[in-house]
Order: C-alpha cells, then structure tokens, then sequence
C-alpha cells in the first residue's frame, strides 16, 4: 500500500482563523491537503480540495468567504487532474472518503465516475442547512450531486474498516462541524499515520491545546484533539495537521510516497 500527499493550492488566509486569536491579522497561506492511497483492493481518495472553478472564476463559485480564505491553486493541482501525475485516471478511484464537505475538501465530488462517497450522515445534513455563521464554507453546487454516497452513523460507526484489514480505518472526529471524520493509514513503512483534516488544523491545536478559530463545537473540537493525543502518546501514531505551513514542509509530496 502506498500513500500519496497531494497540494491542492493554498488558501491565502490569517492566522486568526487558524489559532483562535492568536496572530491577529498576521498573513497566514495554509496548504489545501488532499491524499491518495493505493491500495492492493482499490485506490482511495481522502478529500478532494478546491472545485476546479476556483482556478478562473473564484469570486463567482465561493463569493464572501474569499475575505477570510483566498484559493490558490492551478488547473494541474486540482485532485482529479493531479493524481495523474501518478499514473492514476479519475476512473481508477474506488473510494473518496470526505473529511467534511467544506469548500476546500469538497470540491472534486462527482468527478470520479467510479467512486462510491464516504461522508457522515451528520455532515451531509448539516452541508445542506449550516447554521449561519458557517453558512459560506459549505458550497453547496460542489456537493449536491447525485453520487452514490456511502453514509457512516457518527459513533456507531466509528474506525469502520474500509477493506477489513485494518489498513484504512475511518475515524468520527466532530467539533469543527458536526460530522467531521479522519483517516487512519496502517502503512507498513512508516507506521501508522492518523490524516486529522480540519479536526486539528496545526501542530499548535495538536500539541498545545489551543482552539482553532473556526468550530462548530468547541467541546467536541478538544474531545477529538485529545483522542488524537492518545493515539500519538500511547499508540505511536504519527498525527498530519490539516492547515499547517510549517508541518507541511516536511510532508513529502507527490510522486514521492508513503508505504
Ligand atoms: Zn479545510
């Protein structure tokens, strides 16, 4: 099994949004992660990235939320087109497994013609009517299509195991919305390693407790992180940030690979 580290472009942002008031109006551009893995039973997709719109018509397809998040990315960055860069057609991906359905994890729903969509019941619900404040992050064009979604049930659910062999688990992760999931990767190399997303942005929000600027739940949010935190300290588990410049420089980075 071999794992690919995607960049989907970079959101031009501040830090604030990132680190709940720290780093007020300080210049922030977080990378827009997405990952492959190649499994021997199919190939997996964990997020997805900017829609493709963003590339020429950004103000059009997200509106507001460009004064807090800025995205940019090329037409070669976008998943469906960057994975081909190792040697991986749309047609190829068996699964995409989506964190949450905010605008910059969302964007390639529907361009895999093959793929089934992993998505919690609690986010594809709240996607749909998100309470005010976190209305502008869910574009709504970019997910409601008709896919076959594969709907997980929150805790029941959680550490569903993707091909029953413990490679790929998937993790409920609520707090920064309502049905945010992670990933799990038994990689045999390099260990395990828990792809977090949103549910923990940056190595500040893993290590040092503190919030994120942008949650639904800010309870949920540090239950998560805390899981997380056991993971790493008690089972070895690598954690990947979501949003993180700095962590993001050590990542390798398509084709280069995880296995
Ligand atoms: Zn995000």
């Amino acid at each position: 099994m071999k794992m690919y580290m995607f960049e989907a472009g970079v959101l031009k942002s501040k830090q604030q949004y990132f680190t709940l008031n720290k780093g007020i109006d300080k210049d922030f551009d977080v990378p827009v992660p997405f990952a492959l893995i190649d499994h021997p039973k199919g190939k997996v997709l964990f997020d997805t990235g900017n829609a493709l719109e963003t590339v020429h018509h950004k103000e059009e397809h997200w509106g507001s939320i460009l004064a807090a998040y800025d995205p940019v990315m090329t037409e070669d960055q976008w998943c469906a087109n960057a994975i081909k860069k190792v040697g991986c057609a749309p047609e190829d991906i068996s699964y995409v497994i989506l964190s949450h359905l905010h605008l910059d994890h969302a964007g390639g729903v529907g361009h895999f013609p093959n793929a089934k969509y992993i998505v919690q019941r609690d986010e594809l619900h709240f996607a749909y009517v998100p309470d005010p404040y976190m209305k502008a992050a869910y574009i709504r064009k970019d997910f409601d299509k008709d896919v076959p979604w594969v709907i997980l049930e929150g805790w029941r659910d959680d550490g569903f195991d993707l091909f029953g062999d413990k490679a790929i688990t998937i993790h409920f992760t609520p707090g920064h919305t309502p049905g945010h999931q992670s990933i799990l990767v038994n990689l045999e190399k390099s260990g395990p390693t828990f792809l977090a997303a949103d549910s923990c942005y940056t190595t500040d929000n893993l290590q040092n407790g503190t919030l994120p600027g942008l949650m639904w739940n800010a309870g949920e949010t540090v239950r998560s992180v805390e899981r997380m935190r056991l993971l790493q300290d008690a089972h070895g588990v690598t954690i990947m940030t979501g949003h993180d410049p700095e962590a993001w420089k050590s990542v390798k980075q398509a084709p280069a690979y995880y296995d």
